[in-house]
């Protein structure tokens, strides 16, 4: 069975989509190893489901509850929000999101007020320096137009969500250097991650 709820060091993560409108080349879902635990849904589950798997965990007991996948998660707002309440209800300090910073393209309005008060953390997937190299390695459904999105919904992140950080990660073609000049000009912290699957 497809963990919903699982952890990782002290973060507690949660599962609740495999879908994405992404397809990139680093994607941890077409690694071997993936994050070692079984996060293949047969069918996405509910918030009540949601719930009760992280009931089970204990989140009080992490550092933070990490809105994750496989998958994008935003792509589901309506669970991201319900879910986010409850864990600010019983008392979580921190709460992050990890996204590709393509939901409001997705739903076509702007979900970001939703997640105010809710999310202390957003983590966005910048990718490259450009929207040529972000192709190349995010594969966008939305196309060369993806970049501009991405770029769009870190603006406008700033405006509701207290810490947004964004990230890359090393691979061919992405110029790690002119990418956080990018960041800089955003006013986010860049986080570089090294690519570990195989
Ligand atoms: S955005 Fe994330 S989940 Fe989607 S394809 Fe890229 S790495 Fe995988």
């Amino acid at each position: 069975m497809a963990e919903i709820a699982y952890e990782l060091g002290n973060s507690l993560y949660i599962n609740l989509t495999n879908r994405c409108t992404n397809a990139c080349v680093f994607c941890i879902r077409k690694t071997e190893k993936g994050v070692g635990y079984d996060l293949w849904l047969d069918r996405e589950p509910d918030t009540g489901e949601i719930i009760a798997a992280l009931k089970e965990k204990d989140p009080l007991k992490y550092e933070e509850v990490v809105f994750c996948g496989y998958g994008e998660p935003l792509l589901r707002i309506k669970e991201v929000v319900e879910v986010a309440r409850w864990l600010k209800e019983i008392g979580v300090k921190k709460v992050r999101i990890n996204t590709n910073g393509l939901a409001n393209r997705y739903h076509g309005r702007n979900i970001l007020p939703e997640l105010k008060g809710l999310v202390d953390v957003i983590s966005i997937s910048l990718n490259a320096q450009d929207a040529e190299a972000y192709q190349k390695v995010s594969r966008s459904r939305y196309g060369q137009e993806a970049y501009a999105e991405v770029l769009k919904f870190i603006e406008e992140s700033k405006k509701y969500i207290p810490e947004v950080v964004v990230t890359v990660v090393r691979w061919e073609g992405v110029d790690v250097e002119e990418t956080k000049k990018v960041a800089e000009r955003l006013g986010v912290k860049l986080r570089v991650r090294e690519f570990y699957g195989n």
